[in-house]
C-alpha cells in the first residue's frame, strides 16, 4: 500500500482524535515523509504524550499552532516550509475543535463567539494561510484528479452539525457547537467548489462518537477504531467525494 500522502499536517494533535491520527500515520507501513503534529503548547504538560510519540518516529515534527491566533498560524507555515524545502504540503487535517453544551437558556455571547472562532473561523484561517503550500503540492506532483496524496483539506466535522439530520436537539441542544460546525460545513462546501480547479480536494468527515475528553467515556467508539476508519476513508477520496460530508465508515451524511 502506498503512503496516504507525502506530507500531512494535523491540528490539535496533542490528545484525542488528533493524537491518534498522528500515531496511526506514523505507524503505517508506508508512513508519510513529514507528519506535522501541531498543537497549542508542544513544550508544556499537555504536549507530553505527543512529545513521547515524536521521540519514537523521526517523521513526526512538532509545530506550535493555535488555530485562533494568526501569528501562530503564520509561524507554523514558516516552520513547515523550512522542513518541506521546495515541496508543497499534501494534506491538511483541520481536527482542532471545542465543544459546548450550552442550551438556548444558558448560552452566553462570549462562549458562542469563542466556539465559533475555534470551530468555524480556525479551519478557514488555517486553510487560507497554508493555501500556497497546498497549491504547490497540487501543481508539483505530476498527478491528475483530486486525492489526499495530491493536495487536500479535511475538516473534522460532526453529525450534530448536520441541519438535514438535526439529531437529538432536545437531549443535546449544544447550540454553539452545532451552529459552529454547520458553519464549518459551509466552509468545506465553498472551499471544495473554489479549489477543485486548482487540484485541491476538500471534504468534511464525522469521526463517529468517540471516547475522548470531548466524546467522554460513554462514547461507543475507541479512538483507534475511529481513526482507522477515517484514514481508510481518506485514502479513497477522489473528485467524486470532494465537497462531500462523510462519516468514519465512508457513509454519506446530509448537510
Ligand atoms: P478533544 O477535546 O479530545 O481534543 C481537542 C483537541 O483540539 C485538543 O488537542 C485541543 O488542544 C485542540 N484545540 C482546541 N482548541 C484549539 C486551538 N485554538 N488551537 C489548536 N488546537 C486546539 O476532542 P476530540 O479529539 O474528541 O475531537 C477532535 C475533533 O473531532 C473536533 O473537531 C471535534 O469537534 C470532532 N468530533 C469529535 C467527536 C467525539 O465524539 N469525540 C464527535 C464528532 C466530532 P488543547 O489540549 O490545547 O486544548
Amino acid at each position: 500500500m502506498s503512503a496516504l500522502a507525502r506530507s500531512v499536517l494535523v491540528t490539535g494533535s496533542n490528545r484525542g482524535i488528533g493524537l491518534e491520527l498522528v500515531r496511526q500515520l506514523a505507524a503505517s507501513p508506508q508512513p508519510p515523509q513529514h507528519i506535522f503534529a501541531t498543537c497549542r503548547d508542544p513544550e508544556g504538560p499537555r504536549g507530553k504524550a505527543l512529545r513521547e510519540l515524536a521521540a519514537q518516529h523521526p517523521s513526526i515534527k512538532l509545530v506550535q499552532l493555535d488555530t485562533v491566533n494568526l501569528a501562530s498560524i503564520r509561524g507554523a507555515v514558516r516552520a513547515v516550509e523550512s522542513h518541506l524545502k521546495d515541496q508543497g504540503l499534501n494534506l491538511l487535517i483541520n481536527n482542532a475543535g471545542v465543544s459546548s453544551h450550552a442550551t438556548l437558556r444558558s448560552l452566553d455571547l462570549q462562549e458562542m463567539l469563542s466556539i465559533f472562532a475555534t470551530n468555524a473561523v480556525g479551519p478557514i484561517q488555517v486553510a487560507k494561510e497554508f493555501l500556497p503550500l497546498l497549491d504547490k503540492a497540487a501543481k508539483g506532483m505530476g498527478k491528475e484528479g483530486l486525492s489526499c496524496s495530491r493536495a487536500a483539506v479535511i475538516n473534522v466535522s460532526t453529525k450534530l452539525g448536520s441541519i438535514g439530520l438535526c439529531l437529538g436537539v432536545l437531549e443535546a441542544p449544544m447550540y454553539p457547537y452545532r451552529a459552529s460546525k454547520a458553519a464549518q460545513n459551509m466552509v468545506t462546501r465553498c472551499m471544495a467548489a473554489e479549489l477543485r480547479d486548482q487540484g485541491i480536494l476538500c471534504t468534511a468527515i464525522h469521526p463517529g462518537w468517540v471516547k475522548t475528553d470531548m466524546g467522554t467515556e460513554k462514547a461507543p467508539l475507541t479512538v483507534e477504531q475511529s481513526v482507522r476508519g477515517i484514514l481508510s476513508v481518506l485514502a479513497g477520496l477522489s473528485q467524486e467525494t470532494s465537497g462531500a460530508f462523510l462519516d468514519w465508515e465512508g457513509n454519506s451524511l446530509p448537510w
